[in-house]
């Protein structure tokens, strides 16, 4: 029983409360459970046969029988009583935009749609706008959702980086422990910095394998283990990633990450190189015409031997790479080291969880020289945006905390919000007070890339503005964001100094790295944000950082490596 398949059930269960009209609360509490199931690291169906899955947040007494339940008989009574009083298939359904569980619900009653097929055929018949509160508009937005592959499915197959890398390195620090392991990386996409994986990899050099494969199988990190020969395991974490991982004596280690690494298309290009300096290659190794095998521990090694400069994984997709490396031109990529500090963060002054004192203590034990809060403005009420009264306190509460706080200066920053037309949610002269100000667009995500990039530029325009927050507003697994010229707006961004961000929540990462590329060919720079709710989420930096270095971005593209006072220069 993985945390994946639990979490599945008591999301499905929760869906079906919800259809019914249950109370938000139990609603709720099973989203939540859901959620810090499968997040959990351990197997929280083990814990739960302990008694122990109630040391978890969000999971009590009833869910924890659940669990108990679920694992001993293989189903929850409540959840297939809840399946016979509800169609499963109206779940996807109330997924869909414009719909929702109220109108899935009608649809069911009134034309005896119970799943996507069904509404399909509806939509096609022009019978959803006989449903009370749907129209024509709404029936036109729904066939056009109908038409996306997955349409109201629950998530992407893909996963965030943000999700996988986590996983994967913490379980590389596992085998790092393991006796006769002397080198664990995570390889694969996730260290070329893709936004979304499948799956991860993660190579091993080791002299001893089978201590390798008894150590997964024995992982607490590990749902399942199989074995697929004696060098290669797969397992799968109990949040669900699939993890492969490989295993090579310590002289060949280069070579296995070399090829584990990919991108396919590039290791395809380095392989025509091989062979017209006669050599063939592979993850075992070069191997010259006279049969005499050479091995690298190191990767850099690997590179050398075909006469390149070795190249940061997150260039590996085979564009110029290979020309620019034999050119020894390969550019310096932004790293961790280079970042003095970030200014897109937020306290419980609106809607973070964390009070300003412990959200700037994190960063400074990151070792950053500055941080800015940005709290929302007034606009987004949902988050208790800050009012022009509250700014001005909260300007005070900053001034003692600098004045209370060594080795790390506070700056006073906003994320205020775009609104429709483009204009800023807050006053000229009330922006003129803050240090910095990133604008952002939190509604009208759903509309044309036209519009959007109307307000993007009419932000970039002002003045005041240092930033764009989150420029396309996607969302992973609930909406792509603005289909944004992103051209456009780099062009005037480059102009005005204005930076163009790229968000580390896992979820978003928007910019993404294609956008962020396009933005650095056209002069923008960029900001690179952990947009952290609660300190832990300060990490999201690095997520960020990953997205921009897969951009090309070098230290002078990004804002982050320069002092706040500099920034215009
Ligand atoms: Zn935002
Ligand atoms: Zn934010």
């Amino acid at each position: 029983m993985t945390n994946g398949e639990i979490a599945d059930a008591f999301t499905l269960l929760g869906d079906l409360l919800e259809l019914e009209g249950a109370v938000r609360h139990r609603v709720l509490a099973y989203r939540r459970g859901a959620a810090r199931v499968r997040a959990a690291p351990a197997s929280v169906a083990e814990m739960a046969l302990r008694g122990r899955a109630t040391d978890l947040p969000d999971i009590g007494a009833t869910l924890q029988a659940k669990i108990v339940e679920l694992a001993q008989t293989g189903v929850i009574s409540a959840l297939e009583k809840a399946r016979e009083r509800t169609p499963e298939g109206l779940v996807r359904i109330a997924r869909l935009e414009g719909i929702g569980p109220k109108r899935a619900v009608a649809l069911w009653h009134e034309l005896g749609v119970t799943d996507i097929e069904g509404l399909r055929a509806a939509a096609e018949a022009g019978r959803l706008r006989t449903v009370a509160g749907m129209g024509p508009s709404t029936e036109a937005q729904i066939t056009a959702q109908l038409d996306a592959p997955g349409a109201g499915e629950a998530g992407a197959e893909r996963i965030s980086m943000g999700l996988a890398l986590p996983q994967a390195e913490a379980l590389a620090a596992e085998l790092r422990a393991v006796p006769g392991v002397l080198r664990v990386e995570v390889a694969g996409s996730l260290r070329r910095g893709r936004e979304t994986v499948h799956d991860a990899d993660v190579v091993v050099a080791a002299s001893d394998p089978a201590a390798v494969a008894a150590a997964l199988d024995a992982s607490p990190l590990v749902a399942i283990s199989a074995g697929a020969g004696e060098l290669r395991r797969a397992v799968t974490t109990h949040p669900g990633l699939r993890i492969e991982v490989s295993i090579a004596p310590p002289d060949r280690f280069g070579n296995l990450l070399q090829h584990a690494t990919g991108s396919a298309q590039h290791n395809v290009r380095l392989r025509e190189l091989a062979l017209r300096r006669g050599v063939s290659m592979s993850e075992h190794g070069l191997t010259a015409a006279d049969g005499t095998v050479s091995v690298s521990a190191a990767e850099e090694d690997v590179y050398g031997a075909l006469g390149l400069a070795w190249i940061p994984p997150e260039l590996r997709e085979d564009r110029d790479e290979l020309a620019v490396a034999a050119r020894g031109e390969v550019p310096r990529l932004v790293e961790r080291g280079d970042i003095l500090g970030e200014i897109h963060m937020h306290s419980d002054w609106s809607d973070g969880r964390a009070d300003m004192a412990t959200m700037v203590l994190a960063a400074r034990d990151r070792g950053y020289r500055y941080v800015g809060i940005a709290d929302h403005s007034q606009s987004l009420a949902m988050t208790h945006g800050l009012t022009p009264d509250r700014v001005r306190r909260q300007w005070e509460a900053i001034d003692e905390l600098n004045a209370r706080t060594d080795g790390i200066t506070v700056l006073k920053c906003t994320e205020v919000d775009i609104l429709a037309d483009g204009r800023l949610d807050f006053e000229d002269d009330l922006l003129e007070g803050f240090d910095l100000v990133v604008a952002s667009l939190h509604s009208g995500l759903r509309a044309s890339g036209d519009e959007g990039t109307a307000r993007v530029l009419a932000a970039v325009e002002n003045p005041h503005v240092d930033a764009i927050g989150h420029p396309r507003g996607r969302m992973m697994g609930r909406r792509e964001g603005l289909a944004l010229d992103i051209a456009a707006i780099a062009e005037r961004a480059a102009a005005t100094g204005t930076y163009l961000e790229i968000n580390g929540q896992p979820r978003r990462l928007d910019l993404d790295s294609a956008l962020a590329r396009t933005a650095l060919a056209a002069g923008a720079r960029l900001l690179l944000s952990s947009d952290a709710h609660r300190p832990e989420e300060l990490g999201y930096l690095d997520f960020a950082l990953r997205v921009a270095r897969r951009a090309g971005a070098r230290p002078e593209d990004v804002a982050n490596t320069r002092m706040p006072d500099a920034r215009r220069a």
